[in-house]
This record gives structure tokens, C-alpha cells and sequence, in this order.
């Protein structure tokens, strides 16, 4: 499941691709998104600019310079492919975006659940979404004031995206190691330079994460983890030998001899 950085870097990429560009076709190339859309809608971008592309949590969106949006959400699997129109389409091409000027931007998807919405201006898209994790507006304070009065763990509230938008298994894990947090914590039991320092944890763990993505790949990530899948190697911090434990059907890394 893509996190912030992947989709972060993704949309980067679609910006370079396609912002400034004007639309001369979208090619809805799947049935799973081909339902959502009509006819009308595939011919109301015609001709269209795109002005912007921004994030939003894990969505992508394409804003259309009538002020439609596109949001795109590559759930699993879901990847860009930047070529030109004509050739051949790349395997698995669900959804494509043909500029006028011969540039292509294509959804590819081997499982097909990525998704593709398009939105007007009188129905925008309405996101039930926390703050993003790396918004630098964002003070400890707030996320102190988001996480209070929850009895949960401190790891399974920073999945929850209506508390912080952005955050999944890996750099959830990874924000609280750099926080010297137990995932178990409860999340009513931290204390002010606690959440102070999580929210530092969150920061350097995202940088991190959107530093090594040169691009989006699914599964090929190049970050070196500093406890997400490193079950039974020692603690690059303190060398005690990294543990995993189950949190609401997921696995948590964690060292057990420095997050407290
Ligand atoms: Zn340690």
C-alpha cells in the first residue's frame, strides 16, 4: 500500500508530465473505472488545461482549469507511465490522459482496483481526512489536542487517517522508532514532549522516505528502513535485536530496548 512519500513522488510525476498541458482525450481503458465516469464527463475534459496537480492524504488530484478535479487513488498496485500517444500502450493501462501535444500519461494497475474520479466544481471531492502528516503548519499541540482522549495505541492511531492523513504500516513504524515510542503505547498516556517528539519522529521518517523515492515503484522500495522489516536484526540505535508484534491485524517492527 503506497504511503505519503510513494504518493508524494507519484504526483510529482504527473505534474511534470501533464500541468501546463492541455487534455486532447482521456481513454478510460478498464471497466472498474469506466463505470464511474460518463460520457459527458470524458467529453467535459476535452481541451481542458491542467493547471495543477496536488495530494491529498494518499489521493492524487488533477485540478482541470474549469475547475473540474480529477482525483486518483492507486490504492495497491496502481503506478504512472509517461510516453507518447501512439504507441503502444504499457501492460495493464486502466486510464490514460492524451495531451495535445502527443504526451501521455497512463494509470497501469495489474489488479485494476486503482481508481479515477472526476468531480465538478458544484460537487467537489470531500476527503474525510486528518491533517497531512507532513503538513509543517501542523504543531505538536494539535496533534496532541487529535490524539487526546483516545484509549488506542499510539501505533493504530497513526494509521487512522481521520486523525493524520498520510501515514501507513511502514512509516507509522518507522516514526515511532525514530520517537523512541512503544507502538503499544495508549495514546492517552503521552505526555506533551512525547507527542512533541513523535511528531519530529513523523517528520524525519517522511523526509526520509521522500528523499530515497527517485520515483514511485511498488515493491521495489530503496529506503533503508530504520525498523520496518528488520524483525531479529540489531537496533541500528541501540543493537538490540528489532521484535514484531501483531496490532489490529497488522505487524509492527519495534525495538523493545529503546522505544518506550
Ligand atoms: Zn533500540
Amino acid at each position: 500500500m503506497p504511503e505519503l512519500p510513494e504518493v508524494e513522488a507519484a504526483a510529482r510525476i504527473a505534474r511534470r508530465a501533464v500541468v501546463g498541458r492541455a487534455i486532447a482525450a482521456v481513454d478510460v481503458l478498464h471497466p472498474s473505472i469506466a463505470r464511474r465516469w460518463t460520457l459527458a464527463e470524458r467529453r467535459r475534459c476535452r481541451g481542458r488545461r491542467i493547471s495543477a496537480v496536488t495530494r491529498r492524504g494518499k489521493s492524487q488530484l488533477l485540478h482541470l482549469d474549469d475547475g473540474c478535479i480529477l482525483v486518483v487513488h492507486f490504492r495497491l498496485d496502481g503506478d504512472w507511465v509517461v510516453d507518447a500517444a501512439g504507441e503502444p500502450l504499457p501492460s495493464f493501462a486502466r486510464f490514460a490522459i492524451r495531451c495535445t501535444d502527443g504526451r501521455r500519461l497512463v494509470l497501469t494497475d495489474p489488479r485494476a482496483l486503482s481508481t479515477v474520479t472526476v468531480h465538478t466544481p458544484a460537487a467537489p471531492p470531500t476527503f474525510a481526512l486528518g491533517p497531512e502528516a507532513d503538513d509543517p503548519t501542523l504543531t505538536a499541540a494539535e496533534l496532541g489536542a487529535r490524539l487526546a482522549g483516545r484509549r488506542t495505541a499510539i501505533k493504530q492511531a497513526l494509521l487512522d487517517q481521520r486523525i493524520l492523513a498520510g501515514l501507513g504500516n511502514i512509516y507509522a513504524a518507522e516514526a515511532l522508532w525514530r520517537a523512541r515510542l512503544d507502538p503499544r503505547r495508549r495514546v492517552g498516556t503521552l505526555e506533551a514532549s512525547e507527542v512533541a517528539r513523535l511528531l519530529r519522529g513523523i517528520r524525519a521518517a517522511l523526509a526520509d522516505g521522500v528523499a530515497h523515492l527517485g520515483r514511485y515503484r511498488t515493491g521495489t522500495r530503496t529506503a533503508p528502513w530504520r525498523v520496518y522489516d528488520r524483525a531479529g536484526s540489531p537496533c541500528r540505535r541501540c543493537r538490540t535485536q528489532i521484535a514484531i508484534l501483531t496490532q489490529g491485524g497488522r505487524t509492527t517492527y519495534w525495538c523493545p530496548g529503546c522505544q518506550h
